[in-house]
């Protein structure tokens, strides 16, 4: 199952809580990128960040890296994100 959060703070803080050994599709466009983190990563942590994490764009959550990796390319025109280099080793 792969799970959306746009503008729901509160919800998306919870997941990541919940599953700790998951995966975040944050799909901003543009020059930031569509960018594919593991739960956790410290660009996921930012303090100055941390509330409006689903306020700007949505982000795509989900367990299982190859139901969001389908996603990933699904939303993504054309196939155009690419994995966290900090969280992915
Ligand atoms: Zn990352």
């Amino acid at each position: 199952m792969v799970t959306r959060f746009y503008d729901q703070e509160k919800s998306y803080e919870d997941w990541c809580k919940e599953n700790v050994n998951g995966y975040v599709f944050n799909y901003a466009g543009g020059k930031t990128g569509n960018v594919l983190h593991t739960v956790g990563c410290r660009h996921l942590t930012v303090p100055s960040r941390i509330g409006t994490y689903t306020t700007r764009y949505p982000k795509f959550c989900s367990t299982d890296i190859t139901l969001l990796s389908i996603k990933a390319d699904e939303v993504s025109n054309p196939y155009s994100w690419r994995r966290c280099k900090a969280c992915f080793k």
